[in-house]
């Protein structure tokens, strides 16, 4: 099927306060309406417990929604990469627990992180991103970002990751997440369809690339964000290129966070090369 044939303004990535978001999964799915999205996932980090609540408001709007949840995994020395599952049955049990386990991991290295940050001169940082994420299993780096900035280490969420968070940096520390197999077991056992979010942002080789695409296509990966908040449009045509390659599915995607933090706004994004395949032909 051609995207032609579908053109929709579809939105398959975005977070809302479940996890490191700044509206309700209900302001979430109000403000994509508004924003003219007519097919909306909510992708949390690792939990699903926003989804209820936002298919019932897009019920209500008559927005079409999909379960969704962006998974956190760890690839080759130590990159994190994110997987989203999009369709997935919210109450499957093994995606559930594998969820639980990673982010039973997040508040002991939120822990390393603030040692970390402490030793460079920002302490309290434990604490005080505590306060944003309001559950331990939830804080993310985004929750010390806000923090540094409410203590006026940094001027922008931004320029913390730059200064402060992002690899290599002061208060990174190296964690290890779900496993590409684990994560796509999941997905794949929770009938969902696994796509490679923001390929444009791994610090990756292009050997290393191919060799990430090859192995999630081997284990039932299908698709890949080639529209992303994160593109610049040399990463758009790029990875359209690996969606044509790779015969991946391809995905439209904001990683909306909220108004003031996101690249760009839900829905907002230019629609996809319309030789591709669009993901959203296996979700609707
Ligand atoms: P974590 O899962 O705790 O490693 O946090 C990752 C989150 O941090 C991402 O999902 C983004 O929301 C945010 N993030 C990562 N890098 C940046 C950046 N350079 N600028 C702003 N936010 C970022
Ligand atoms: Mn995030
Ligand atoms: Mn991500
Ligand atoms: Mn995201």
């Amino acid at each position: 099927m051609s995207a032609a044939s579908i053109v929709l303004n579809a939105d398959l990535h975005c977070h809302s306060t479940v996890s490191d978001g700044l509206l309700a999964p209900a302001e979430v799915v109000r403000r994509a309406h508004t924003n003219g999205v007519d097919l909306l996932a909510l992708t949390d980090h690792d939990e699903l417990g926003g989804v209820a609540e936002a298919r019932a408001t897009a019920d209500e709007l008559g927005l079409r929604f999909v379960d969704g949840v962006e998974v956190s995994i760890s690839w080759g020395d130590d990159q994190t990469v994110h997987i989203v599952a999009l369709g997935v049955d919210p109450m499957n049990a093994e995606l559930s627990a594998g969820l639980h386990q990673i982010r039973s991991g997040r508040d002991s290295r939120a822990g390393r992180m603030s040692v970390e940050l402490d030793r460079a001169g920002i302490h309290g940082a434990y604490e005080g991103a505590l306060k944003y994420a309001g559950n331990p299993a939830l804080i993310s780096r985004s929750h010390f970002a806000r923090f540094i900035v409410e203590k006026g280490y940094a001027r922008d969420v931004k320029s913390v990751f730059d200064h402060w968070l992002a690899k290599g940096k002061p208060g990174y520390v190296s964690h290890a997440w779900a496993s590409l197999e684990d994560a796509l077991r999941w997905i794949v056992g929770a009938g969902g369809t696994a796509v490679i979010a923001h390929p444009g942002r791994y610090r990756l080789s292009k050997a290393e690339r191919l060799e990430l695409f090859g192995a999630f296509k081997d284990l039932g990966g299908r698709g890949i964000e080639v529209q992303s908040g994160s593109h610049g449009p040399d990463d758009v045509r790029e990875f359209a290129t690996i969606a044509r390659n790779f015969g991946f599915l391809a995905s439209r995607a904001s990683d909306f966070h909220g108004p003031g933090e996101s690249w760009i706004d839900l829905g907002k994004m230019p629609q996809l090369p319309d030789d591709l395949t669009p993901v959203w032909s296996v979700l609707i």
